[in-house]
């Protein structure tokens, strides 16, 4: 009874977050950066801040992530980390020879004031930054926003620094994949190059932090997003956005800078969502969908029929992530379940509209909430005030699940205590199926185990 002292009564609060739904921006620019080939992520803060950040997506992805920092200390905070930041680059360069250094800011060199674009440049000046190579930057401070507004700032600055126009269309497309898996990004790839589109995704963490083993260690490893096909972004016919938290400030970055058009979607998780992926990319290929595409929808179609009679009118909690949280809701109001509790600490804008929009009037009695007070504590005491039936969120969520004695399903960053995420999709119509395959898989253990021995049936 870890929670033990969280009770029922909900008490509105204004300057405390308990156990925030959320963690650091900073961890989310690393990922996004992780995401572009032969790239080393900078921290440009202490020590302390880059190993927790490095650790949150080694745990959750169990690889190994490369990463710099600027290894402040007091006189650093006290005069500015310009100077660390310069030799940090030439280092980098001379040990590590990275195609693209992706600095990071953090609170402390937020608070100082730290001029990152004025550091850049001052390194080219220098002669650090060798012909060919980049330094890119966005800033991070974690006193504001998430991990996803951290991976949306990186984002956007890959189509600040790299993006260009030539006048000369490219027969492709942006992809922009959103806070999802390297599983999800390569399913994306699959899904686009079945509907006769060449993507252009980026950022791409597929074979970056789901390599397969080689026996030989390699520092970049083979993924990534190549730094001249997101200069080729400018070029192509589109954009298509996923997940407007993550996406949609890249998507917008380019259309102002190349003219490129794009059209931001909900995440492609479950079925209706990927039917709009699917719609929108038959549009612009003008291809029929492949029967075998058509197969796994009525794959996932079939098995949410067969199944209805155990997801049917089950209440479930939600927490985690804006983009990821919208498509779930949506997806548990398809199966006929009842998401009635959501919370998201990443702040941001038409959350609640876009929740209610993707429920319809399903469930009139979701209680929704953002920001900083939308924490794991006030869905515990949603949960003690009227019970549910399951738990849908990160690792976070098992102490509540322990306490409640809930069906748990892990879904979302960071997942640190199980596999499998970073190696099958969530998104299109086989994610739908793995997705609804864990959440009956969770009540059907909990009927094992509570089941008396004359009712422990073999079968379903
Ligand atoms: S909250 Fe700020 S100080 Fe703490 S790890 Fe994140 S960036 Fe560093």
């Amino acid at each position: 009874m870890l929670l033990r002292h969280t009770t029922a009564d909900v008490a509105e609060r204004s300057a405390l977050t308990i156990n925030p739904a959320k963690t650091c921006q900073p961890i989310g620019a690393m990922y996004a950066a992780l995401g572009v080939h032969n790239c080393l992520p900078h921290s440009h803060g202490s020590q302390g801040c880059c190993a927790y950040h490095r650790s949150a997506l080694t745990k959750h992805y169990k690889e190994p992530v490369m990463a710099s920092t600027s290894s402040f200390t007091e006189g650093a905070a006290v005069f500015g980390g310009q100077a660390n930041l310069l030799q940090a680059i030439a280092n980098m360069f001379a040990l590590y020879n990275p195609d693209v250094i992706a600095v990071h800011t953090t609170c402390l060199s937020e608070t100082i004031g730290d001029d990152i674009v004025q550091i850049i440049g001052k390194a080219r000046e220098e002669g650090k930054i060798p012909p060919g190579k980049h330094v890119i930057h966005a800033n991070t401070p974690s006193y504001v926003g998430s991990h996803v507004t951290g991976f949306s700032a990186m984002n956007k600055s890959l189509v600040t620094y790299f993006a260009e126009t030539t006048g000369r269309k490219r027969n492709q497309v942006n992809i922009l994949p959103g806070w999802v898996e390297p599983s999800d990004m390569r399913e994306l790839r699959r899904i686009s190059r079945a509907m006769g589109i060449n993507p252009n995704i980026f950022p791409d963490t597929a074979d970056v932090l789901d390599a397969p083993h080689t026996g030989r260690h390699e520092f970049y490893p083979r993924g990534g997003a190549p730094v001249a096909e997101i200069r080729h972004a400018g070029d192509s016919r589109s954009t298509v956005a996923l997940g407007p938290t993550a996406s949609e400030a890249a998507a917008l970055a380019l259309e102002e800078k190349c003219g490129v058009r794009s059209e931001v979607l909900e995440l492609p998780i479950g079925l209706l969502a990927t039917d709009r992926l699917i719609n929108a990319l038959r549009h612009r290929s003008g291809i029929r969908v492949p029967g075998f595409i058509t197969d796994e929808r009525g794959r996932l179609v079939d098995l949410v029929a067969d199944m209805h009679q155990y997801f049917y009118r089950k209440r479930v909690a939600l927490f985690g992530d804006p983009d990821q949280l919208v498509s779930l809701a949506e997806f548990l109001v398809t199966l006929d379940m009842r998401p009635v509790y959501i919370v998201t600490g990443t702040p941001g804008k038409r959350f609640e509209t876009r929740i209610r929009e993707a429920i319809g009037d399903a469930v009139p009695e979701v209680q929704v909430r953002q920001g900083a007070q939308a924490d794991m504590f006030l869905l515990h005491q949603w949960i003690k005030k009227e019970g549910v039936d399951l738990l849908i969120g990160n690792t976070y969520g098992k102490y509540i699940a322990r306490d409640e004695d809930l069906p748990f399903v892990r879904f979302g960053f960071p997942i640190l205590d199980r596999v499998g995420h970073s190696y099958f999709p969530n998104v299109g119509y086989m994610g739908a199926i793995r997705l609804a395959e864990k959440i009956l898989n969770a009540f059907m253990d909990r009927q094992d185990r509570n089941a008396p021995e004359e009712a422990f049936e073999l079968t379903m």
